[in-house]
């Protein structure tokens, strides 16, 4: 896959994270994570402006799309501060995994 094709995917997925993040589903996953997190940044410990961090994405090529936010094991998802959250999304580039 062209990294184009990639990017354009990336966008995709994030155009449509922002609006499952208002589900449901969404809001009861964050609160696991954030529990097993014990509310606080896994980077520096804030407690300020938490949010769930992908470590990985899943693209099903079967299904043609990317998996819901919610449909991630556990072990792939960290509490951020919203800070320490973007300066991670400026230095890497989250993998995508295809399925
Ligand atoms: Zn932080
Ligand atoms: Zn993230």
């Amino acid at each position: 896959m062209s990294s184009l094709r990639q990017k354009q995917l990336v966008k995709k997925a994030h155009g449509t994270y922002g609006v499952l993040l208002f589900t449901l589903e969404w809001k009861e996953k964050r609160k696991e994570i954030l529990k097993r997190d014990k509310h606080v940044c896994r980077v520096c410990s804030s407690t300020e402006k938490l949010q769930i961090h992908h470590r990985q994405y899943h693209y099903s090529l079967t299904l043609r799309k990317f998996k819901k936010p919610w449909e991630y094991p556990n072990k792939l998802m960290i509490t951020l501060c919203e800070k320490c959250h973007q300066s991670g999304h400026n230095k890497f580039k989250v993998p995508i995994k295809y399925i």
